[in-house]
Protein backbone atom coordinates (compact mmCIF):
# COMPACT_ATOMS: atom_id res chain seq x y z
CA UNK A 1 0.00 0.00 0.00
CA UNK A 2 1.12 3.93 -1.02
CA UNK A 3 1.43 6.40 1.62
CA UNK A 4 -0.73 9.53 1.08
CA UNK A 5 0.78 13.13 0.88
CA UNK A 6 1.17 15.07 3.28
CA UNK A 7 -0.03 18.46 3.44
CA UNK A 8 1.85 19.29 6.08
CA UNK A 9 5.42 18.35 4.97
CA UNK A 10 8.15 20.89 5.09
CA UNK A 11 7.67 21.96 1.57
CA UNK A 12 4.37 22.56 1.84
CA UNK A 13 4.97 24.56 4.17
CA UNK A 14 7.55 26.26 2.50
CA UNK A 15 4.71 27.27 -0.03
CA UNK A 16 2.34 28.48 2.54
CA UNK A 17 4.84 31.13 3.89
CA UNK A 18 4.65 29.39 7.01
CA UNK A 19 8.80 28.76 6.99
CA UNK A 20 11.36 30.58 4.99
CA UNK A 21 13.36 29.74 2.25
CA UNK A 22 15.93 31.41 0.10
CA UNK A 23 13.78 31.70 -3.33
CA UNK A 24 14.89 31.94 -6.79
CA UNK A 25 11.90 31.39 -8.80
CA UNK A 26 7.70 31.30 -8.95
CA UNK A 27 5.17 31.96 -10.92
CA UNK A 28 1.43 29.91 -11.10
CA UNK A 29 2.41 26.62 -10.87
CA UNK A 30 6.02 26.26 -10.26
CA UNK A 31 8.84 27.44 -7.32
CA UNK A 32 12.64 27.63 -6.77
CA UNK A 33 14.99 27.71 -4.09
CA UNK A 34 18.14 26.57 -2.53
CA UNK A 35 18.97 23.92 -0.93
CA UNK A 36 19.57 24.16 2.90
CA UNK A 37 22.01 21.18 2.70
CA UNK A 38 23.76 21.95 -0.95
CA UNK A 39 26.23 18.57 -1.88
CA UNK A 40 27.58 21.86 -4.14
CA UNK A 41 27.74 25.22 -4.40
CA UNK A 42 24.23 26.45 -6.69
CA UNK A 43 22.49 23.65 -5.30
CA UNK A 44 18.72 24.14 -5.85
CA UNK A 45 15.29 22.02 -5.62
CA UNK A 46 12.50 23.04 -8.24
CA UNK A 47 8.78 21.93 -7.34
CA UNK A 48 5.34 22.47 -8.23
CA UNK A 49 2.46 24.27 -5.98
CA UNK A 50 0.54 21.10 -6.72
CA UNK A 51 0.78 18.62 -3.70
CA UNK A 52 2.68 15.02 -4.59
CA UNK A 53 4.54 12.63 -2.71
CA UNK A 54 6.78 12.22 -5.23
CA UNK A 55 6.79 11.76 -9.41
CA UNK A 56 4.78 8.69 -8.77
CA UNK A 57 1.52 10.18 -8.23
CA UNK A 58 2.25 13.94 -9.54
CA UNK A 59 -0.46 14.86 -12.05
CA UNK A 60 1.01 15.16 -15.74
CA UNK A 61 -0.29 18.44 -16.54
CA UNK A 62 1.86 19.09 -13.45
CA UNK A 63 4.79 17.90 -15.02
CA UNK A 64 4.42 19.52 -18.02
CA UNK A 65 4.25 22.87 -16.00
CA UNK A 66 7.38 22.02 -14.04
CA UNK A 67 9.86 20.76 -16.53
CA UNK A 68 10.58 23.59 -18.53
CA UNK A 69 11.19 25.50 -14.93
CA UNK A 70 13.75 22.90 -14.36
CA UNK A 71 15.21 23.61 -17.30
CA UNK A 72 15.35 27.22 -16.94
CA UNK A 73 16.84 26.90 -13.60
CA UNK A 74 19.87 24.38 -14.65
CA UNK A 75 20.72 26.81 -17.26
CA UNK A 76 21.24 29.49 -14.68
CA UNK A 77 22.67 27.39 -12.50
CA UNK A 78 25.57 26.37 -15.21
CA UNK A 79 26.17 29.85 -16.20
CA UNK A 80 26.31 30.63 -12.55
CA UNK A 81 28.62 28.40 -11.27
CA UNK A 82 30.45 28.30 -14.92
CA UNK A 83 29.66 24.47 -14.11
CA UNK A 84 30.88 21.72 -16.54
CA UNK A 85 28.02 19.87 -16.05
CA UNK A 86 24.40 19.85 -14.37
CA UNK A 87 22.81 17.01 -12.01
CA UNK A 88 19.44 17.17 -12.18
CA UNK A 89 18.31 13.95 -9.82
CA UNK A 90 14.70 13.35 -8.28
CA UNK A 91 13.95 10.17 -5.48
CA UNK A 92 10.53 8.34 -5.24
CA UNK A 93 10.19 6.69 -1.49
CA UNK A 94 12.62 5.97 1.30
CA UNK A 95 14.22 3.11 -0.68
CA UNK A 96 15.19 5.10 -3.47
CA UNK A 97 16.35 8.21 -1.20
CA UNK A 98 13.35 10.71 -0.50
CA UNK A 99 13.14 12.30 2.92
CA UNK A 100 10.85 14.84 1.82
CA UNK A 101 7.73 14.01 0.58
CA UNK A 102 6.30 16.59 -1.99
CA UNK A 103 7.69 16.02 -5.33
CA UNK A 104 10.94 18.07 -5.96
CA UNK A 105 13.86 18.17 -8.75
CA UNK A 106 17.38 18.44 -7.18
CA UNK A 107 19.47 20.57 -9.68
CA UNK A 108 23.02 21.24 -8.88
CA UNK A 109 26.30 22.45 -10.33
CA UNK A 110 28.87 19.76 -11.13
CA UNK A 111 32.66 20.71 -12.20
CA UNK A 112 34.82 18.16 -13.74
CA UNK A 113 36.86 15.95 -10.63
CA UNK A 114 34.70 17.59 -7.95
CA UNK A 115 32.91 15.32 -5.50
CA UNK A 116 29.55 16.03 -4.69
CA UNK A 117 28.99 16.48 -0.96
CA UNK A 118 26.89 13.53 0.79
CA UNK A 119 22.63 14.05 0.41
CA UNK A 120 21.06 15.69 3.33
CA UNK A 121 24.71 16.55 4.63
CA UNK A 122 25.44 19.75 6.78
CA UNK A 123 23.25 22.89 6.95
CA UNK A 124 24.66 25.58 4.67
CA UNK A 125 25.05 29.37 5.95
CA UNK A 126 22.28 31.53 4.76
CA UNK A 127 24.20 34.47 3.86
CA UNK A 128 26.53 31.82 1.48
CA UNK A 129 22.85 30.59 0.49
CA UNK A 130 21.62 34.20 -0.61
CA UNK A 131 24.81 35.01 -2.64
CA UNK A 132 24.45 32.10 -4.35
CA UNK A 133 20.69 32.65 -5.10
CA UNK A 134 21.69 36.04 -6.30
CA UNK A 135 24.13 34.66 -8.73
CA UNK A 136 21.28 32.37 -10.35
CA UNK A 137 18.92 35.14 -10.28
CA UNK A 138 21.24 36.82 -12.04
CA UNK A 139 21.62 34.66 -14.76
CA UNK A 140 17.31 33.75 -15.19
P1 LIG B 1 15.14 14.17 -1.02
O1 LIG B 1 13.75 14.10 -0.45
O2 LIG B 1 15.99 13.04 -0.49
O3 LIG B 1 15.17 14.23 -2.50
O4 LIG B 1 15.86 15.48 -0.52
C1 LIG B 1 15.25 16.52 0.17
C2 LIG B 1 16.16 17.71 0.08
O5 LIG B 1 15.53 18.78 0.73
C3 LIG B 1 17.54 17.53 0.74
O6 LIG B 1 18.55 17.83 -0.22
C4 LIG B 1 17.53 18.56 1.87
O7 LIG B 1 18.79 19.16 2.05
C5 LIG B 1 16.49 19.56 1.39
N1 LIG B 1 15.79 20.30 2.41
C6 LIG B 1 15.23 19.81 3.55
N2 LIG B 1 14.61 20.79 4.24
C7 LIG B 1 14.76 21.93 3.51
C8 LIG B 1 14.34 23.28 3.67
N3 LIG B 1 13.64 23.67 4.73
N4 LIG B 1 14.67 24.18 2.71
C9 LIG B 1 15.38 23.80 1.64
N5 LIG B 1 15.82 22.55 1.43
C10 LIG B 1 15.50 21.62 2.34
Amino acid sequence: MSATYDPNNIFARILKGEIPSVKLYEDADVVAFMDVMPQAPGHLLVIPRQGSRNLLDADPAVLAKLMPVVQKLALAAKEAFEADGIYVAQFNEPAAGQTVFHLHFHVIPRHDGQPLKPHSGGMEDIEVLKANAEKIKACL
